[in-house]
């Protein structure tokens, strides 16, 4: 069975290196939403999006440390595809910049798929404090035969939910990427505005990009489906668009 499901495009803040574009204003104390065309885009990160220039103001304390973080990011991985120093780990014919950007388009095609994962492998509907504790760690690897189908760029090769204090000792950017996430859900519930649950994407030689999904409240209506890590490979194989999660 699936059921209602909370909208997917809410969270657009970006905690550290990874890059979530919403249908929200960014600025946490505004409702406005609207369309790619209507929200207006930071122009340093491009990975935030205003209803207006006062919010984008009122938000800049809130939004500088990821913006900084989005901007050094992409500066990193210039100077590394320039010193050629990973790509001899990398897929034929394709930049470290690329596998990135391949991977944002990828995750953005299938956030809600990703989302209703998240939400069955922490058991969410069981207990929704669950997304203080767990967190999906998940592996993808590049597909050569994606003939430039953003929802086929990467398979998902494993996925499975494992305790923060465990993700923390993967090391490697994982550690820093959870006090981001901690901090994000702190000001989410502080605000009364549901809580936080996150999935670790790794994906080689890529830092782990930890993808949020915000406004998560009581699920419990939802069924767990307990089969979701297949679930989520044949979705994701198929370049399916998340309309419904079960077998
Ligand atoms: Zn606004
Ligand atoms: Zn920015």
């Amino acid at each position: 069975m699936t059921s209602s499901f909370p909208d997917p495009s809410i969270i657009s803040r970006v905690p550290g290196g990874p890059k979530r574009l919403g249908h929200k204003c960014s600025n946490f104390e505004c409702a406005a939403r609207g369309t790619d065309t209507t929200l207006k885009v930071c122009a340093r990160c491009k990975a935030v999006k205003y209803c207006s220039r006062e919010c984008q103001t009122k938000d800049w304390k809130n939004h500088k440390p990821a913006c900084t973080n989005n901007a050094e990011h992409a500066a990193q991985l210039a100077q590394a595809d320039q010193s050629g120093i990973l790509a001899h780990s990398l897929p034929q014919g394709i930049t470290l910049t690329d596998l990135d950007q391949r991977l944002e388009k990828w995750i953005k095609f299938h956030n809600s798929t990703l989302m209703a994962a998240t939400i069955h492998a922490l058991a969410l509907p069981r207990d929704i404090k669950r997304s203080r504790t767990h967190i999906v760690r998940m592996q993808v690897s590049y597909r050569e035969d994606n003939n430039g189908a953003p929802g086929k760029f990467f398979r998902v090769d494993g996925a499975e939910a494992i305790e923060m204090d465990e993700a923390g000792r993967l090391g490697g950017a994982w550690p820093e990427s959870l006090v981001q996430i901690g901090k994000l859900r702190e000001e989410s519930e502080k605000r009364r505005m549901g809580t936080v649950a996150a999935i670790g994407v790794e994906c080689y030689p890529l830092a782990v990009q930890i993808v949020p999904f915000g406004s998560l409240r009581d699920l419990s209506p939802l069924e767990i489906v307990k089969g979701w890590e297949q679930v989520l490979k044949r979705d994701v194989q198929n370049a399916k668009k998340f309309t419904r999660f079960g077998p």
